[in-house]
């Protein structure tokens, strides 16, 4: 199963992925949380992308493209991925779409988690307070949704055309989406 977790910034992507990981074996490939390792360990990458991650906006598709593909491998071995916070712009989705099918894979399922950005900026600032992000300010947090409007929000028609998006309302309590998506997944 190749699942793209979809949805704004603060929808509960990676809440969501994490409980899957635990439930089903899969493996969660998050860009933000490769990105983040990267900035921990100090690497150039990581020092690369610090500003850019800092002020709200994407990094370039090549460093993102190539920190997947490096993972296709063991999410394949487990059985399942779950990509959250990737793709996140036409390009990527291509990227990914040419990356699945060299290993004779393809996404298999788009669930779109739906928030209202009000919903969104308190979630942000919920997280700010609990873990110290530094792109969890209300500038950057701005600059963010507007990233997934212009960039991002593009992707729901380019996979609504195969057919493999399922709408999930994602402002209900963790076990309600949880349930949503187990649903989804299992239909
Ligand atoms: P996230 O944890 O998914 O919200 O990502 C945090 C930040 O990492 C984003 O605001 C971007 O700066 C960068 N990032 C993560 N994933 C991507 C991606 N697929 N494309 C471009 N930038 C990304």
């Amino acid at each position: 199963m190749n699942l793209v977790l979809f949805g704004p910034p603060g929808c509960g992507k990676g809440t969501q992925a994490k409980r899957l990981v635990e439930q089903r074996g899969w493996v969660q490939l998050s860009t933000g949380d490769m990105l983040r390792a990267a900035r921990s360990a100090g690497t150039e990458l990581g020092n690369r992308v610090a500003a850019v991650m800092d002020g709200g906006n994407l990094v370039s598709d090549e460093i993102v493209i190539e920190l997947i593909e490096e993972r296709l491998p063991e999410a394949e071995k487990a059985g399942g991925a779950i990509f959250d916070g990737f793709p996140r712009t036409v390009a990527q989705a291509e990227a990914l779409d040419k990356a699945l099918a060299a290993r004779g894979a393809q996404v298999d399922r788009v669930i779109r988690l739906v928030v209202d950005n009000d919903e969104l900026v308190r979630r942000m600032a919920k997280r700010a307070a609990e873990e110290g992000r530094a792109d969890d300010t209300v500038e950057a947090f701005k600059v963010r949704l507007e990233a997934y409007e212009t960039q991002t929000a593009p992707l729901i028609p380019y996979y609504t055309a195969s057919g493999k998006v399922v709408e999930v309302d994602g402002m209900g309590s963790i076990e309600a989406v949880s349930a949503a998506i187990a649903t989804a997944l299992d239909d």
